[in-house]
């Protein structure tokens, strides 16, 4: 087995590799194989970072050999040799897993150096400063990344750091460029101490020693803290590994004609088609990733270095044509010669993704069916998120304005840790985390806050880059505001604010306010809301295209689950082509209503009962014919009563003492009769089709209502079509069903033959428990469609109820025996069995059977390609989710 691949002259590998070489490696082997000036390396694959943890963090026998060999191959080719004394090669050493983690392990650079390359690097450059800072840099990562010089604690400093303030007090120095060379080799020697002083160890002199200590340390981070929150948080598997990646250093810190850089090929924040990003005169990479000193943005590099510019916008050309999508790189120019050191599709904001999308296939470089792959199914829910009301925007004065990062608005709590901002979290409080600069330790931190505010670093920081994945809300390097952690406080000018005042960004325009403002609704729903012409919101006009190539290719169809009119309107305007779900007890609820669900369950008898269903009647009807007449013909699943009784009953001694009055019986009665409806285990108990079989009257008066509604619709003068599907909820045994269906048939007739009006309807079921699917033929005999109620599905096959798997859920992600949260993305194996189960035995009996889902599942896009792949009609999901799902559905399709 092959375990290095070189890139440079000769490579080995491409951009197809990247299981292998990571997906760092493969790109930087494209981009040699395309001629873009990249120093030379190699890559370690991730075979053998597999190996490194299967064989107690040893490596393969070859390994060694080949490392050597590929060092060979970089020395010959640029004419310097690792560790050597007169022209001494150094080198980066970089991690590199499949997908990007940025920030998430470390980067070596410089290695190579020891107390005699320095000088030989010194008086080959003629620049003694520049090679002794190369040292201490290196020193301070080495010591940090692989030897473990870290704080001991949350609360302090960084030690390398600590040593470094120390010195330029002592020599007045201000600035880090401001330490003389002197000043830089006595600062190497406390550095040196300092690590013999923590490690009881000595930094190493030897380079080979140095490379294997550094190859170690990137393959031993791929289980550190940092990366494993990352991993989770993207589902990404353990199993991958990272490949490491060891190529020749150039410099951007060698004096005035050299810097560093990340760019993009359009803007990640919003989209827009231009040159974008920034950088460091006389600087090192990290220097800008890490925040440290703010840098410029890339349009000032046209007057400061004019033919690098250039150079780098003919780069940004040949980037796109060649791997056809936003490309997010890193540069370095040493002497004004410039030097790709990285390239990757870039992350971007889902507000990015689409446009780029959209803009690309009219630029011809994608066609529609790339576009409509291409953007993450959950992204498109990005430019329906809400934005400041446009009123209070206006009136609020800003205090000020910093980068705009991660499109939204966001207000809440100033919080100004990561620990705050997850308490605040767990007690749902809304919190905006505002920081100096984050790091990767603050990555909890950013999940639990509704947006993110930095007073330092720009739009390729840490708190950028992982905003824009997160979907955050995010305004960085905001330069005027002053955050002082010690005293807890954010300063702008005059006005100081304090932990847990509220702030408001909004990080489409960078701007920052005091105190909360209210949101309004996205363009897209103003505009199909009405209240905005489509021509003027070009953010729609995007929304409208994808939404049209996703209609064209998807074959699933998508409904909404809806309760109420608006609901359903608004789900429609969303693309819904009909009702999948509606839950009939949430109409229970309401006003005067309540007292008479009040009266039919705690009825002595059914003649009572009766009495009090005859009153919910006409609250019933009017909410379906509403219902029917905004889904205009559409299908509509209404689901008969489902949850046990008891839901509905009142708790506190006032509503029970009104409840009481109202009956006409005494408090000891009526507790009496609640103590009888209580049950241990309500979620198994006297529920769903239960309660139709206890108590048919109940099933008679919902279907009444339904069909007399429908009946009223199509008698209407202005006749409106109804499309009408009941759906019996939580039959196990096909009996039920057919009971069940029969009283609605006979009802239907009733009402049909009354209001001398023909209705289209069908009466199914829902298959949530285990054995509908187990008896799914049988059932289909009866049921003319079949709705997988995957939400208690799931609890009944697992056996796990919904509110209490919290408390062990995250366990079992973290030791892997479920890889996500079952109740948000369905367990194909288990649950999904049980779906095909029913899509087999339904289909054996009823040619036709209409199959649907609904639940949660339906609007998760990893869900909705298993429902694809089993072949469901259709998905349905909440009103905002439908677009992820119809962009979701042709995506399963393509
Ligand atoms: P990350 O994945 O966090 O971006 P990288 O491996 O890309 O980490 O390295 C971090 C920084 O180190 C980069 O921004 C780059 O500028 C710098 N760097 C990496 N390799 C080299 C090199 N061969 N020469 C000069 N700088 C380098
Ligand atoms: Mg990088
Ligand atoms: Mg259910």
């Amino acid at each position: 087995i092959q375990y290095v691949y070189e890139f440079g002259k000769k490579t080995d590998g491409d951009s197809k590799m990247k299981e292998l070489l990571g997906g760092k490696g493969a790109n930087l082997a494209e981009m040699a194989r395309i001629g873009l000036p990249v120093p030379p390396g190699f890559t370690i694959t991730t075979e053998v970072c597999t190996y490194f943890y299967d064989h107690k963090r040893s490596y393969p026998k070859t390994l060694a050999k080949e490392v050597k060999a590929a060092v060979t191959t970089v020395e010959k080719q640029l004419g310097k040799k690792f560790g050597d004394t007169k022209n001494p090669l150094l080198f980066s050493v970089r991690s590199g897993a499949r997908e990007s983690m940025p920030g998430m392990m470390d980067t070596i650079l410089n290695l190579g150096l020891n107390d005699e390359t320095v000088e030989a690097l010194a008086q080959k450059s003629g620049n003694e400063r520049f090679a002794y800072d190369c040292y201490r840099r290196f020193i301070q990562m080495y010591g940090d990344v692989v030897m473990g010089v870290q704080p001991e604690s949350e609360n302090d400093h960084e030690p390398f750091d600590e040593v470094m303030s120390q010195l330029k007090k002592e020599v007045k120095a201000s600035e880090d460029n401001d330490l003389t060379v002197d000043d830089l080799k006595e600062l190497i020697k406390r550095y040196k101490a300092l690590i013999k002083k923590k490690t009881k160890g000595a930094f190493p002199q030897d380079v080979y020693e140095q490379l294997w200590g550094a190859v170690g340390a990137v393959f031993s981070s791929w289980q550190n803290e940092r990366a494993t929150i990352y991993r989770q948080k993207y589902n990404i598997s353990a199993e991958w590994g990272t490949a490491v990646n060891v190529q020749a250093m150039v410099f951007g810190n060698m004096g005035d004609s050299c810097a560093t850089g990340v760019a993009f090929t359009r803007d990640p924040a919003n989209g827009e088609k231009v040159f974008y990003g920034e950088y460091l005169i006389n600087a090192q990479g990290e220097d800008v990733v890490a925040g440290v000193r703010t840098p410029n943005p890339i349009a000032m590099l046209a007057d400061e270095m004019p033919k690098s510019h250039a150079e780098l916008v003919k780069v940004c050309a040949k980037l796109e044509k060649h791997f056809k999508d936003m490309q997010d790189f890193e540069f370095t120019i040493e002497d004004t010669v410039l030097y790709m050191l990285q390239t990757r599709n870039g992350k971007r904001t889902g507000l990015a993704a689409v446009r780029i999308a959209a803009e690309m296939v009219k630029e011809r470089l994608i066609n529609e069916k790339t576009a409509v792959q291409r953007i993450p199914a959950d992204s498109i829910s990005s430019l329906l998120v809400p934005v400041f009301d446009a009123a209070a925007a206006k009136k609020a004065k800003p205090l000020t304005v910093g980068l705009p990062a991660g499109p939204g608005a966001a207000t809440g709590h100033i919080v100004f840790s990561a620990a705050a901002a997850e308490r605040h979290a767990e007690d749902g409080v809304k919190c905006v985390l505002c920081r100096v600069e984050t790091s990767p330790e603050d990555l909890r931190g950013m999940i639990a806050s509704e947006g993110i505010l930095t007073s330092r670093g720009g739009v390729s920081s840490h708190a950028a880059l992982v905003a824009r994945q997160m979907g955050k809300v995010c305004v960085c390097g905001a330069a005027d505001v002053e955050i002082d952690y010690a005293k807890k406080t954010l300063r702008v000018g005059k006005t100081v604010l304090k932990e847990d005042d509220y702030i408001s960004i909004d990080g489409t325009t960078g701007e920052i306010f005091a105190g909360q403002i209210p949101t309004a609704p996205s363009e897209v729903d103003q505009v199909l809301n009405g209240k905005l012409k489509p021509a003027k919101s070009y953010t729609f006009q995007m929304f409208d295209s994808v939404m049209k190539w996703a209609d064209k290719y998807r074959k699933l169809g998508v409904r909404t689950n809806a309760d109420t009119p608006a609901q359903a309107t608004s789900a429609v305007a969303f693309g819904a082509e009909g009702i999948g779900l509606c839950r009939t007890e949430h109409m229970f609820f309401e006003g005067d209503r309540i007292t008479f669900m009040r009266q039919m369950i705690l009825a002595g008898d059914e003649t009572e009962r009766r009495k009090a269903l005859k009153k919910l009647l006409p609250f019933q009807r009017k909410d379906f014919t509403g219902l029917f007449k905004a889904m205009g013909g559409r299908p509509v699943t209404v689901r008969l009563l489902d949850p046990p009784l008891h839901e509905f009953l009142p708790n506190d001694d006032a509503a029970r003492r009104a409840v009481a009055e109202a009956l006409n019986i005494t408090p000891e009665v009526l507790t009496a009769r609640i103590a009888s409806l209580h049950e241990e285990n309500p979620m198994l108990g006297h529920r769903g089709c239960r309660l139709g079989i206890s108590y048919p009257e109940i099933t008679e008066m919902q279907a009444r209502a339904i069909f007399e509604a429908a009946a009223a619709c199509l008698n209407a003068k202005k006749k409106v079509d109804v499309n009408v599907e009941v759906m019996v909820p939580l039959v196990g045994f096909a009996k039920e069903l057919k009971l069940q269906s029969d009283l609605i048939h006979k009802v239907a007739a009733e009402v049909m033959e009354a209001k001398k009006v023909k209705i289209k309807y069908l009466v199914g079921t829902m298959v949530e428990i285990p054995r509908a699917a187990v008896r799914s033929a049988e059932i289909a005999e009866t049921a003319e469609f079949f709705s997988f109620g995957t939400n208690d599905l799931t609890q009944t096959t697992l056996g796990m109820s919904r509110d209490d798997a919290g408390a062990f859920l995250g366990d079992y992600k973290e030791l892997d025996i479920l890889p996500q949260n079952p109740f948000a993305s369905i367990d194909q194996a288990g649950v999904g069995k049980l779906v095909e189960l029913g899509v087999e035995g339904g289909r054996s009996t009823r040619k036709n059977i209409k199959l649907g889902v609904c639940g949660e599942h339906g609007g998760d896009p990893a869900s909705i390609k298993f429902f694809h792949g089993v072949g469901l009609n259709y998905v349905s999901c909440s009103p905002p989710r439908v677009p992820v799902a119809r962009l979701a559905a042709a995506q399963a399709a393509l």
